[in-house]
């Protein structure tokens, strides 16, 4: 834990058990996190599975936190919330209860097992960058590029709004 707090981007997906309901309840947990305050929540979208077909689409969003954990202790309570949501390691790419993986967070370039930030798939995955656009369009992703460019290099393929941002 750092004595300083950090911006975090935090993507959510679910395609399991009601997944709407499930990214909601992922914001919840991750507003709880120790030493960590949620700050922005995207919209969430419908978006196509990435890899097997034979699977419900997802529902994706994007979470700003700051936080005083580091990026490693912030994975960890990432995992802890997988793990409390169900989530059961099976197949790659395959549907999934919850999916938090760590997008970005300034200052934690990091290249170690079990552990890539900035997360390697951002800069392609049009269901990471529309969610990411909403809470941080200008955001520069290092090696990767800013989060608009990248958003219109992605396109909108199969990716929908499917709720639109209550309050801020
Ligand atoms: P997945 O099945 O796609 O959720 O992959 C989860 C695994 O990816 C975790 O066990 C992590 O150790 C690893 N991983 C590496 N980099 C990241 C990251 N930036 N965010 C989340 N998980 C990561």
């Amino acid at each position: 834990m750092t004595s300083f707090w950090r911006p975090a981007y935090v993507a959510i997906g679910s395609n399991l058990n009601h997944p709407q309901a499930r990214v909601h309840e992922a914001f919840e947990r991750l507003a709880a996190l120790p030493a960590t305050r949620s700050v922005l929540r995207s919209r969430l979208y419908n978006t196509r599975p990435m890899g097997p077909q034979d699977q419900p689409y997802f529902v994706n969003a994007a979470a700003g936190l700051l936080t005083q954990l580091t990026a490693r202790e912030l994975l960890e309570v990432l995992l802890g919330i997988e793990t409390a949501m169900g989530r059961n390691r099976k197949e790659r790419w395959g549907p999934r209860v919850i999916d938090l993986d760590l997008v970005w967070m300034p200052g934690e370039t990091i290249d170690e097992p079990g552990l890539t930030v900035p997360h390697p798939g951002v800069s392609t995955r049009n269901f990471v960058l529309y969610p990411l656009a909403d809470i941080a369009p200008t955001l520069a992703i290092p090696g990767h590029g800013n989060v608009l460019e990248l958003l219109h290099r992605a396109g909108d393929d199969g990716i929908s709004v499917l709720e639109q941002h209550k309050s801020f």
